[in-house]
């Protein structure tokens, strides 16, 4: 079996045992001479597989009975809508950071919705960074203060969270559970689960219950999280299998050790900007207090060199290297699943690379 090093952005690398155990069961899902593809999504198979997935979250976030735990569909995008329409009422105002593309959309979107301030906005910047907590000019009364805590493109990444007056949201579409967070400190946190968490086709959404609960009665039913909390998921027909996988992806984070994940991603992402900065010819995206330790953003002297370096590095195995459409370089998504001996391998031929072309 020849498996690629897959430093996809997203959808991105699930770990091996979670599709060999997906394989194993696809056609007849533990004797019951069905796939839990075709199962009712009421019945008993497919509820132990969602109270697993939703235990698990609970568990590996630390989370109490304050929060409700939502499988929804949608992805991220349709947060960026849903968290105004929940949480921002008319004459309220909300804050949002803008670090990157995602944090601006999410802006766009809220824009359409209600009143919007702009708490701090470095998205042009470059090198890229997200800022200092110091630099926020926050509303008083705001609604809530919004943030994107990796920006998945450029590359930057919240070490530590400001602490607002306000309910804290945080899109952890690419970072959630990649490092030691107490998530308790947010009101609302929402990750598709397609970077670290599994497939595409369901987002996380994790709410403060007493929040959830004042939201409009007016907002229709699917894009009310109160509706998705008393009907405990079943609303309707959830994403199903999508579920099933970040089960088993939650369960193997767990056998893993969270703290020995937590670690290794650490050492993952030192590997690469070690190797970034002792040369001279890799130059990193971000900040370095800001570097994130999921996707790793860096630029060679030339557009060309990054094109020559995409393209050979597929050829030895490398793939999915090259930077977002929007801002070009080079990017290497190193979510938990991936692998240390493929951060290795990329290291190795960077230095060979450099080597040539140097
Ligand atoms: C990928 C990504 C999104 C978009 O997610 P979809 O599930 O495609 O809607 C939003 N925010 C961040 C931080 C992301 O990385």
């Amino acid at each position: 079996m020849a498996r690629a090093f897959n430093f996809c952005a997203g959808p991105a690398i699930l770990p091996l045992e979670v599709l060999q155990q997906a394989q194993a069961e696809l056609v007849d899902y533990q004797g019951t001479g069905m796939s839990i593809l075709e199962m009712s999504h009421r019945g008993k198979q497919y509820d132990a597989v969602h109270q697993e997935a939703t235990a698990n979250i609970r568990e590996l976030m630390n989370l109490s009975d304050d929060y409700a735990v939502l499988f929804l569909q949608g992805g991220a995008s349709l947060q960026f809508a849903m968290v105004p329409m929940n949480f921002l009422p008319p004459g309220a105002t909300a804050d949002y950071v803008n670090a990157g593309s995602w944090g601006s959309a999410a802006i766009k979107q809220a824009r359409l919705l209600g009143n919007v301030t702009v708490a701090a906005d470095c998205e042009k910047e470059i090198p890229t960074r997200v800022p200092d907590a110091a630099e926020l000019k926050l509303t008083p009364g705001a609604a809530y203060l919004h943030l994107t805590s990796n920006e998945t493109i450029s590359g930057a990444q919240w070490k530590a969270f400001p602490k607002p007056a306000a309910p804290l949201v945080c899109d952890m579409s690419s970072d959630i559970l990649s490092r030691p967070v107490d998530y308790r400190q947010f009101a609302l946190i929402y990750a598709g689960a397609q970077k670290n968490l599994g497939p595409s086709g369901v987002t996380l959404v994790i709410v403060r219950k007493d929040l959830a609960e004042k939201a409009a009665k007016t907002i229709p039913a699917m894009l009310r999280y109160q509706t998705h909390i008393e009907a405990e998921g079943m609303y309707n027909t959830p994403p199903c299998y999508s579920v099933y996988i970040l089960a088993l992806t939650t369960r193997w984070l767990k056998k893993f050790g969270p703290a020995n994940m937590f670690q290794r991603n650490r050492d993952k992402a030192q590997l690469l900007y070690h190797t970034i900065d002792a040369s001279g010819f890799y130059r990193g995206t971000a900040k370095k207090e800001c570097r994130s330790d999921m996707n790793v953003t860096f630029r060679l002297p030339t557009a060309e060199l990054e094109e020559r370096f995409c393209a050979e590095a597929t050829k030895a195995g490398l793939s999915q290297l090259k930077g977002h459409r929007s801002v070009g370089g080079v990017r290497a998504s190193i979510y938990n699943a991936f692998p240390v001996e493929g951060v290795q391998a990329l290291v190795a031929f960077m230095k060979e690379f450099e080597k040539r072309n140097g």
